[in-house]
């Protein structure tokens, strides 16, 4: 299986309008690293307006993201309980 068919065997629910992932967007204007573009396994953050957006409902709850920011921009908690990810065995 493809990475793209492994993440599609997964099942979100999402708590929405509650979003676990926050970015503090004046934070990232001093990064230059900017690393949660290449670690996130999902691909779920993303440039706008030079600024970073998350797309947070895909959120895998690795923790990656929130330990490799390194302005610190990243606020990330897991998602109450009943929501997020709902991983699916073989
Ligand atoms: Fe991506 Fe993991 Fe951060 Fe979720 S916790 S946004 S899967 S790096």
């Amino acid at each position: 299986l493809s990475l793209a068919d492994k993440l599609a065997l997964d099942k979100f629910a999402v708590d929405e309008g509650k979003p676990h992932i926050s970015i503090n967007n004046e934070l990232c204007q001093t990064c230059t690293d900017r690393a949660c573009l290449r670690v996130c396994p999902a691909g779920l953050y993303s440039e706008q307006d030079n600024g970073i957006i998350v797309e947070w409902a895909g959120c895998l709850e690795c923790g990656t993201c929130r330990v490799v920011c390194s302005p610190g921009a990243i606020t990330w908690h897991y998602p109450r309980g009943g929501f997020g990810i709902v991983y699916r065995q073989g």
